[in-house]
């Protein structure tokens, strides 16, 4: 990154990096969940929750991208090993070894839940000392809360079909 650009980030930089690249194995874990289930899952109400699985991995995948630029912008190395996704990860792994679609719910939401406590805590250990990175997360923030409400949402309507 340009010399300045880097001088006006007030936070310890090399933990910040950390901390980006913990939650780029979390998006990549998270994306492979997202798209392996929508591939597996089964029984009723799989269309639309494959659709919403489907689209909540392609967030995913586009948040890894973002987190990556902004690593390689503070002069970092992003993540290049996929063995490093395990030792780095904040909200590990959830195999859909059930593929029942209540199950696979219950399971992203979870994993939302993590990811939205991930980045609020990023938000809070930036605070006003790197706007570019603060935005980022907000925006990626704000699409993990959308998502936690779209499955919540699908749980609900499974509910009231039993
Ligand atoms: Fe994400
Ligand atoms: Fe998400
Ligand atoms: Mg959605």
């Amino acid at each position: 990154m340009g010399t300045k650009g880097k001088e006006i980030v007030g936070v310890d930089i090399k933990k910040l990096i950390e901390l980006l690249n913990k939650a780029l194995a979390d998006e990549w874990l998270a994306y492979y969940q997202y798209w392996i289930g929508a591939k597996v899952l089964t029984g009723p109400m799989r269309g639309s929750v494959e659709a919403e699985l489907v689209e909540h991995a392609n967030d995913e995948l586009r948040h890894a991208g973002m987190l990556v630029e902004r690593i390689i912008q503070l002069g970092g190395t992003p993540i290049l090993k996929p063995e490093d996704w395990y030792k780095m990860t904040n909200c590990g792994y959830d195999a859909p070894e059930d593929p029942k679609v209540q199950k696979i719910l219950k399971q992203n939401i979870k994993g939302e839940q993590c990811a939205i406590e991930v980045y609020d805590k990023l938000l809070d250990f930036i605070g006003e000392k790197d706007f570019i990175t603060s935005n980022m997360v907000e925006e990626i923030l704000a699409d993990e809360v959308e998502h936690e409400e779209d499955l919540q949402a699908l749980e609900e309507d499974f509910n009231q079909m039993k």
